[in-house]
């Protein structure tokens, strides 16, 4: 029988374990029930491939969405694992229930509403069975930000197969939803392999809006690849489209539930398929999307939550690669979100209250932004991680408490009304028509702003709106909030981050990690790329870009050669390993 590591060569091309899976693949190869909670991008699929090979029998596993099952598929049978799925759209689901009897079956992904079936309880009395997996496992809670009934289902089949390891696979299950997870599932407490939050290879950066379009453009034309922009409102992903389109040439699409099915379907197979498409989308988009090459996950507008924005930002680079997550936020933001608050039910405010919080203090801060990520998931990180914004240019923190002070009291003196545009007029004494006519020029406020403070009203504005001690009426005016009263008393002192002006300089030189114009590379892209269309699959089921860049570093001149490249396996080899030899004999 071979081994793991046997099979993490051979089949996957890979050279070793990451993070926890040879952690995880030890216990399952014992026998033993297992809960992995792993970041996405960690690899939890091998988690379960390898034992499937290992072991004798089929791994069933479940799986919460045709489309997922149908990409896992997939991927799996490129590297050579006889696969196949058992679901309502499968038309080939006798022949695939004989694979399964005969033996004839590695894996076999089923839905929820399948696997609890009187009828799959029976035909697994007549199959081989290695192992199941539970994908998704935190919809078996109602902690879960994804419930899903069927899951509680699963037990009396699990119990039914007692003889058989479970392993239940989730990305995200903070503390409540990890125990209630093992409670449904039948999982020991000792059996919880909880692997950390960080992505590393994402790079978080966020900025204060300042023309989004621009700034959005910017960072498309700075990053190569597929991206993903999210948009909050449905026209406005349509306008993002085409604004971001027309600026930088690069395709893009829409993506929002308002969209006909059928174009939907069409733009997200679109992207799928795409190396180097932007797809403007609402929340929407995403769920379900197991794209490893996506450079850039932009958000023009605040988040839900932090779990949110997390979940968001990490379908950035699953392949590993340098990927960037940047949220460009407004004050307005926060004080949408401040008067949704006011609908909610009196039970939910305190929650409310603090998720609203975090995000402030997310994007507010001048630290590590990955740090308060991480602190927020209950982890402990350093201090510093060396790839977000303020890691990488620190703002100054300066104490602007007298400019806080002299904003407030302009705005109390005009009466609570007037925006922020007509505060800094005030401010900075320029006697413009609404200025006069309102005889702001003759209050005691008028010009008292100094030198350096005139270009920082804006960003203090920001800052206390963010911290409740401006609010936004109506019509967009400023009035003094909650926290007004200590810092005009000089209670509170109130400091900002004041950020340099080389952060988008210094995200250019990142770059990508491809070497986008090396003609032997791009030519090698060029070969992915047929193959795929060949094939009918996404070029990243051919080889990852990483896989791609060996090539052309190595510039293997034999089979045996290419093979050791991380990323191929013996199918590959077999499949791809020529044309890609001959790609690499012309340069
Ligand atoms: P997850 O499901 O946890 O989001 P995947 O199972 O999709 O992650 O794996 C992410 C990527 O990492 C896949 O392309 C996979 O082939 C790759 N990968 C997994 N394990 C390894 C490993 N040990 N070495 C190199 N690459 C790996
Ligand atoms: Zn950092």
């Amino acid at each position: 029988m071979p081994s793991p590591l046997d099979i993490l060569h051979s089949t996957f091309g890979y050279s070793e374990f990451r993070g926890r899976q040879a952690e995880v693949i030890d216990r399952v190869m014992a026998g033993a029930n297992t809960l992995a909670v792993m970041p996405t991008g960690a690899g939890k699929s091998l988690c379960y491939q390898v034992p499937a090979l290992a072991l004798p029998g089929t791994c069933v596993v479940v799986s919460p969405l045709i489309a997922l099952m149908h990409d896992q598929l997939r991927a799996a049978e490129a590297v050579g694992i006889r696969a196949a799925t058992l679901t309502s759209v499968d038309t080939n689901q006798m022949e695939t229930i004989e694979r399964f009897k005969s033996g004839a079956l590695d894996l076999l992904y089923v839905a929820p509403e399948r696997a609890s079936g009187g009828g799959f309880r029976d035909l697994l009395d007549r199959a081989p069975l290695a192992l199941f997996a539970i994908d998704e496992a935190h919809c078996v809670s109602e902690w879960g930000h994804d419930f899903r009934p069927d899951y509680r289902l699963l037990r009396p089949l699990l119990d039914r197969f007692g003889h058989v390891p479970r392993l239940a696979l989730t990305a995200t299950a903070d503390a409540h939803t990890r125990d209630d997870i093992l409670a449904q599932l039948g999982i020991p407490d000792d059996g919880l392999i909880l692997a950390g939050f960080d992505r590393p290879n994402i790079r978080y950066a966020m900025s204060p809006r300042q023309g989004t379009t621009k700034q959005v453009s910017d960072l498309v034309a700075a990053t190569p690849g597929p991206g993903i922009v999210y948009v909050q409102s449905r026209a406005g992903t349509e306008k993002m489209a085409e604004a971001l389109g027309a600026a930088t040439g690069r395709p893009v699409r829409a993506y929002h539930a308002g969209l006909d099915p059928a174009v939907r379907a069409r733009n997200q197979s679109a992207f799928v398929a795409s190396e180097d498409m932007v797809m403007c989308a609402t929340i929407a988009f995403g769920m379900g999307i197991d794209k490893p090459d996506v450079r850039f996950v932009a958000h023009a507008g605040l988040p839900k939550s932090i779990e949110a924005y997390y979940q968001e930002t990490g379908r950035a680079g699953r392949d590993g690669d340098p990927s960037v997550a940047h949220l460009f936020w407004g004050a307005d933001d926060f004080a949408k979100a401040r008067q949704r608050l006011s609908e909610v039910q009196e039970d939910r405010l305190p929650g409310e209250r603090a998720r609203l919080a975090a995000l402030g203090g997310l994007v507010e801060t001048g630290g590590c932004r990955r740090a308060v990520l991480l602190r927020h998931f209950g982890e402990s990180p350093p201090e510093n991680c060396g790839n977000c914004d303020n890691c990488l240019s620190p703002p100054a923190r300066t104490d602007l408490t007298q400019l806080a002070q002299k904003l407030l009291s302009a705005v109390y003196r005009t009466g609570q009304m007037f925006g922020v545009g007509h505060i800094e007029a005030v401010l900075t004494g320029q006697a413009n028509e609404k200025v006069t006519k309102a005889g702001h020029d003759r209050l005691s406020v008028f010009g008292i702003a100094e030198g350096e403070e005139a270009a920082l009203i804006k960003p203090v504005a920001r800052a206390l709106l963010l911290r409740d001690a401006l609010g936004q009426t109506e019509h967009g005016g400023l009035e003094l909030g909650p926290s007004a009263r200590a810092i005009l008393k000089g209670e509170a002192s109130f400091e900002i981050a004041v950020p340099p002006k080389t952060v988008r300089q210094k995200r250019r030189e990142q770059g990508a990690a491809n070497p986008v114009g090396d003609p032997l590379f791009e030519a090698l892209r060029t070969c992915r790329r047929d193959l795929a269309a060949e094939a009918g699959v996404p070029p990243y089921v051919i080889f990852h870009d990483s896989t791609l860049r060996e090539i052309a570093a190595a510039r293997p001149a034999t089979l045996g050669e290419l093979g050791r490249l991380s990323g191929v396996g013996a199918r590959k080899l077999d499949a791809y390993g020529d044309a890609f030899l001959a790609v690499v004999r012309q340069y």
